[in-house]
């Protein structure tokens, strides 16, 4: 069968793209059903944008790359179109926006956008090859135990990265990208919970709290949850895109209380009261208790000294820990890193080493922060692809 433009992805980027790209579009995926990351996000109401999209809260090893696309098909664009398909929502903090009924409604407006362009959609369909001949690309699929051949004009790869593996991720797109010539980058899994080895939070399982996690010169002022196999929560999150093997995360556990202030002026003023009674006025009790023991809680204000109390604030706001690893893979929202930038237009996110081969969506060296951000750039870089192709 023949095709101006196979799409292979139906997930955020693929989706969008397709609904874009004009007549003569197939989308495959190998999956039951279109844009499954889609649906599980945002705790199943998707957080598909931000107010505050800005260029430096993107990831990857050409920093400029992404500003055109986002420049171009913006937040604002993308919360005019999930408004006019009259789907309600709003900012959750932080610029966050989520769907105020179900992620679903994105996925239908996203299904139906590609109807109304004419897109095909092939569900459980498999690639299983791909070859450029005579100035066409040749794709083998196997669908409903069939093998098609498929030769398209454009070819674009929506696969996403390999996050979350038991939801179909792949390195399909960085496969083919490989051999028509394109570098990929170290790929690493990202926006992850860090491990720590012996269990070293397990008491704390379940405890959350405000805190300042910081590695590589970049801090972030979210929540922070201890878990059975280490620390997690949006401040973690985040840190987990800079963090290395063998670096250190520094927390602070009270990021908006000047906590020695407030012992000096509670020796002078309570000084018969406990440390540890005075610290659970300002974060979790059994974060309080866990520390205790080592940190000598269980004492009175009066007895501190000014070097213990700047000794306690240390701790308190400068607590090095150095994970272990990370959850990998299987939990980790994003993959950093991908197919190398260096070698794709950021106008259009075509090929230069293979004219009609297009990279969109997480598959790029593009990684944005948590909150919105890697939706946003699956929009843009699906729409910017789209429109090129439509205008060809
Ligand atoms: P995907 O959406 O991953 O789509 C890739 C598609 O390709 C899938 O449909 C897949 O089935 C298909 N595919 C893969 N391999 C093959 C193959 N070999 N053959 C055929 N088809 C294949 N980002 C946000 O901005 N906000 C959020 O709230 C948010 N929440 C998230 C929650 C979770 C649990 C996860 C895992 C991610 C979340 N993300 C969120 C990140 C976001 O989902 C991704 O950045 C985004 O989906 C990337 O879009 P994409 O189209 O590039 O890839």
């Amino acid at each position: 069968m023949e095709t101006r433009t196979l799409i292979l992805g139906a997930g955020a980027a693929g989706m969008m793209c397709a609904a874009h790209a004009g007549p003569g579009t197939l989308v495959v995926d190998h999956a039951k059903a279109p844009g499954e990351k889609i649906r599980i996000s945002g705790g199943g109401r998707c957080n598909f944008t931000n107010l505050d999209i800005r260029f430096e809260r993107f990831l990857g090893r050409n920093p400029h790359f992404h500003k055109s696309a986002l420049s171009r098909y913006t937040q604002w664009d993308f919360i005019a179109r999930v408004s006019e398909a009259g789907i309600a929502w709003h900012e959750k903090t932080l610029g966050q926006l989520f769907c105020d009924g179900s992620a679903k409604e994105i996925i239908a407006m996203l299904r139906a956008d590609m109807e109304r362009a004419g897109a095909q959609l092939w569900l459980s369909t498999e690639v299983k090859s791909v070859d450029h001949v005579d100035g066409r690309f040749v794709v083998t699929l196997l669908r409903e135990g069939r093998q098609i051949t498929c030769r398209a004009q454009n070819l674009v790869l929506a696969t996403g990265g390999k996050s979350i593996p038991k939801m179909g991720a792949t390195g399909l797109a960085y496969d083919i990208a490989r051999q028509f010539g394109h570098e990929i980058t170290e790929t690493r899994p990202a926006l992850v919970p860090l491990t720590f080895p012996g269990g070293r939070f397990k008491p704390l399982s379940g405890v959350a709290t405000q805190a300042r996690a910081s590695c590589n010169d970049t801090s972030f002022d979210e929540a922070l949850l201890f878990t059975h196999r280490g620390l997690s929560g949006p401040s973690i999150l985040q840190i987990s895109s800079y963090w290395r093997e063998g670096d250190a995360v520094t927390l602070d556990l009270l990021p908006e209380t000047d906590i020695a202030a407030i012992l000096s002026e509670k020796r002078r003023s309570d000084g018969k009261k406990q440390i540890a009674t005075e610290l659970a006025r300002h974060m979790p009790q059994r974060l309080v208790e866990h520390l205790a023991p080592d940190l000598g809680l269980v004492e009175r204000l009066g007895n501190l000294s000014d070097a213990r109390i700047a000794a306690l604030s240390d701790a308190l706001k400068a607590w090095a820990v150095t994970p272990g690893g990370s959850e990998g893979y299987r939990t980790a929202e994003v993959t950093l890193g991908g197919v190398a930038t260096d070698a794709i237009s950021s106008k259009t996110m075509e090929s230069a080493r293979r004219p009609g081969l297009y990279v969109i969506g997480e598959a790029t060296d593009v990684t944005g922060w948590l909150g919105g951000y890697n939706f946003q750039w699956a929009w843009s870089s699906g729409w910017a692809a789209g429109q090129a192709i439509a205008e060809m």
